[in-house]
């Protein structure tokens, strides 16, 4: 007998060994198996319909639905799901992701602008790290804290505010199974002197400034808008009285950007959701992230000897996983002027022979001259995507130290370090320590943080590793290895060094192809899986994944210099994601 195919789709489930498996499923196997099926509207068309509705008043999603009927636009089987939605009558499963869809259109037309304002409310809360004080003691926290709970209880959802660790909001739904969404409440720290744009405009980073389509601010890309997002969808559903089949737990991390200890914290307390979803990456869905590792070494100071001038402090990143627009030194000089002219012109030189892609200029200030390397600030996960000026500073340093133009003193002695065993290749292959994954991509060494204190000074080299080494294996190495040159160069250095293992899962399920649908035909982006760089709170957990919510091909402008979020890509997660809360709750199995 010949198949009756309803629309269906060939469902292509990639395994990492990107061996493709093909399922044809015929009608007669259909109660064995849940079949997705495509929502008719794809990205044209719900742009189209945003169009349409955009000037369209309407109050709730059963009024939106009956001014969009209304159109003589709309095909017939969206007018189907319409009429049966409308008329309490079921809707077919196979439509049922149709209906999804359009109340992911109406969320964002309806509370879009709404949710901006959301989102500027939340970035004015400046929840950085600081230095010696725990987050959870932070006050920052605390009235972020009080301005989620406020908002989650205005729209009617469940909070719960576990230790100031992690704030938890509630959306129930009938049985016991239990999905949890991740973001993060806290952000990597700013110089503010580097939230400057390239026509001279000064931001604030902790005040949302639409410039265009871009929404600067710092967490508006990493991670505040994915908390902005998943609370409208959660209204909206709770508000829409949307079936769900389990309960959608939101979980708002505190230490995702530092010590990542809030997490466990929790679920040492709290049950472990049995699907955690990351929104805090990329799209489509990410199944593989690196894992985070950290080679720290110090230097203790010392009283700077020899020729030359003296430095007396150079700036890196604020965090190890960042990679600053700039870095800076301050080097106290008996002829300053001299100094700034030999600086420039060795660092014009200097740039010319290593890509011309960034800049090097010193000044002086009475005896003290400033010597600054411009480059191009970017995730520490993305060293491809930034021009690392920390590590081209301390290159130019060490070059410079050699022709006697400065002292010797700990910074010379980091210089040496970060030359002769990082240099610019962010790839590991001065220390030799290169390895890569075809999945995951290569392991990168960015040379990130720098602390300086009375006693010594720190600096950070952040790596990201793919599988394919034991982090112990490879960490051993890198130990011997600095030994070694600790040794041959006569410079004191001590080092700490950690990583964790990557994150390498082969999902699979209904669930995961349904993240892959909704992304993939929202977005009109290849349907297949992919890795990150970075980690995120799902890193440990089960069938943990990223699914967005920035796109994969595009600069993350996260733990930049001037952060942004367009308003565009902020309106299609709204959409994107509310219809994801109600499919992921919807699906008779996962
Ligand atoms: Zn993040």
């Amino acid at each position: 007998m010949l198949c009756y195919l309803p629309r269906l789709r060939i469902v292509q489930l990639q395994t990492i060994n990107a061996i493709p498996v093909y399922l044809l499923i015929c009608v007669v196997f259909f109660p064995l198996f849940s079949v997705e099926v495509a929502a008719e509207i794809d990205r044209t068309r719900s742009n189209e319909i945003v169009q349409l509705m955009e000037q369209e008043q309407f109050e709730g999603f059963q009024d939106f639905l009956i001014r969009l009927r209304s159109f003589s636009t709309i095909d017939d089987e969206t007018t189907q799901v319409i009429n049966n939605y409308l008329q309490d009558q079921a809707i077919p499963e196979d439509l049922k992701n149709t209906l999804y869809r359009l109340l992911g259109i109406y969320t964002r037309l309806a509370y879009g602008d709404k949710a901006l304002g959301t989102l500027a409310q939340l970035v004015a809360i400046p929840t950085f790290a600081v230095a010696g004080l725990p987050q959870h003691e932070n006050p920052n926290f605390h009235r972020f804290a009080d301005v989620l709970g406020a908002i989650a209880i205005e729209f009617g959802l469940d909070f719960r505010n576990v230790d100031n660790r992690i704030y938890e909001i509630n959306l129930r739904g009938t049985g016991d199974e239990l999905v949890g969404i991740h973001a993060h409440g806290d952000v990597v720290p700013v110089n503010p002197d580097l939230w400057v744009l390239e026509d001279g405009t000064k931001l604030d980073p902790f005040k949302v400034t639409r410039i265009g389509n871009r929404l600067y601010g710092r967490g508006t890309e990493d991670d505040k808008n994915g908390i902005v997002a998943s609370m409208y969808a959660m209204k909206v559903i709770k508000e829409e009285n949307l079936a769900l089949l389990r309960n959608i737990r939101l979980l708002v991390d505190t230490t995702e950007e530092t010590s990542s200890l809030a997490i466990p914290y929790y679920f040492e307390r709290n049950p472990t959701p049995d699907y955690n979803i990351a929104l805090d990456g990329s799209y489509p869905v990410v199944i593989a992230e690196k894992g985070f590792g950290t080679v720290m070494a110090h230097f203790p100071v010392r009283k700077g000897s020899g020729e030359g001038a003296e430095i007396i402090s150079v700036s890196g990143g604020l965090a190890t996983n960042q990679i600053p627009a700039a870095s800076v030194a301050r080097v106290r000089s008996a002829r300053p002027e001299e100094l700034v002219s030999v600086l420039n012109e060795a660092g014009t030189l200097y740039t010319a022979g290593h890509g011309a892609n960034f800049q090097i200029f010193a000044s002086s200030d009475s005896n003290i001259v400033m010597l600054t390397v411009q480059g191009v600030s970017a995730h520490s996960s993305e060293p491809a995507s930034g021009v690392n000026p920390v590590s081209r500073m301390l290159d130019f340093i060490h070059n410079l130290h050699g022709q006697a133009v400065f002292q010797s003193n700990h910074i010379t002695d980091a210089a040496h370090y970060a030359s002769e065993n990082w240099g610019l290749d962010y790839l590991g292959n001065t220390l030799g320590i290169a390895y890569q994954n075809d999945f995951m991509g290569p392991l990168t060494a960015a040379l990130t943080y720098i602390a300086l204190d009375d006693e010594k000074m720190q600096l950070a080299v952040n790596l990201r590793l793919p599988v394919g080494r034991a982090p112990d294996e490879l960490l051993a190495e890198i130990s011997s290895r600095l030994e070694s040159w600790s040794q041959t160069s006569k410079i004191t250095a001590t080092f700490k060094f950690s990583a964790d293992e990557p994150m390498y899962r082969n999902p699979e399920g209904a669930w995961v192809n349904a993240l892959l649908d909704i992304a993939a035909e929202n977005l009109d982006i290849p349907r297949q899986f992919g890795s990150s760089a970075g980690a995120t709170s799902i890193h440990d957990l089960p069938n943990g994944v990223q699914f967005g919510l920035a796109m994969p091909d595009e600069k993350y402008s996260g733990h930049n210099a001037n952060e942004f979020k367009t308003i565009d890509q902020f309106m299609i997660d709204l959409q994107i994601v509310t219809e994801m809360f109600a499919r992921i709750g919807g699906m008779p199995r996962l």
